[in-house]
């Protein structure tokens, strides 16, 4: 499993949205917060974020098809449970939901990490082909086409709920494969989850590496601190492949 990614091999990379890419700016413990206190009820965002991490863990929703299985009307099923879940004294829930689903829609919502940029464009101009693979929903390709720095060097983009399944079910990494129009073992999929983003990637027979951004550095599997660091890693087999 913690095989290094065969760098000369790699002609497509398939890039996490939340947390690789982008980032909710406000937080999200200070959006739920601010819900909260338009319906009177004050909330401390310490307690609202440790609430929101252990629901958004829980998988307990999915769609007909089965485990990991979803589509556009089970991600609103399962942001309803999170809201209900992370705020269970507001007194409308729906309307908190309804609210929350319209925030996290909007491109200003969301902030790129000051990496991206950089990162995409070198990688573009090495002649990989990017793509974003994410568990987000529908709503994630307003979010792409809002923000510049995406949406500027971004091939594809895979969404579970399009897909039918979430990561780290291996249809959604053949799915992100077909759209990058390459066989798994020409693809590396990054991002900040061990298991949706990196061995699930691993197990569809793709490359996987571990963007941890907290650069912890203990763990079994490829990685690296930021994605500087994962164009360097590319530098040495750049030669020929960019359209110099
Ligand atoms: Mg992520």
């Amino acid at each position: 499993m913690s095989e290094r990614p065969r760098w000369d091999r790699i002609a497509g990379i398939v890039f996490d949205a939340v947390g690789t890419l982008i980032k909710p700016d406000p937080s999200v413990a200070a959006v739920y917060t601010a819900a909260a206190r338009r319906q009177g009820v004050e909330l401390e965002p310490e307690a609202v974020r440790a609430r929101f991490h252990a629901h958004f863990q829980s998988d307990a929703v999915h769609g007909e098809n089965g485990v990991l299985s979803t589509d556009e009307e089970t991600e609103r099923r399962r942001w309803r449970q999170i809201v209900v879940g992370v705020l269970p004294e507001i007194p409308e829930p729906e309307s908190a939901f309804d609210e929350l689903w319209e925030h996290f829609s909007r491109p200003e919502s969301w902030r790129c990490f000051p990496d991206v940029a950089p990162a995409l464009r070198a990688l573009k101009l090495m002649g990989i082909e990017l793509c974003v693979g994410s568990n987000f929903d529908g709503r994630l390709r307003g979010v792409v086409q809002g923000l510049p720095e995406l949406a500027s060097w971004v091939d594809s983009l895979v969404i579970s709920s399009e897909v039918g399944y979430r990561k780290p079910h291996a249809s959604f990494f053949r799915a992100a494969c077909a759209h990058l129009g390459l066989p798994p073992e020409q693809v590396l999929c990054v991002g900040d989850d061990l298991e949706n983003d990196v061995r699930g990637a691993i197990r569809a027979g793709l490359s996987g590496l571990v963007l941890d951004r907290g650069a912890s550095g203990t763990l079994d599997l490829p990685q690296v601190a930021n994605l500087t660091a994962l164009v360097q890693s590319f530098s040495p087999w750049s030669v020929g492949r960019g359209p110099w």
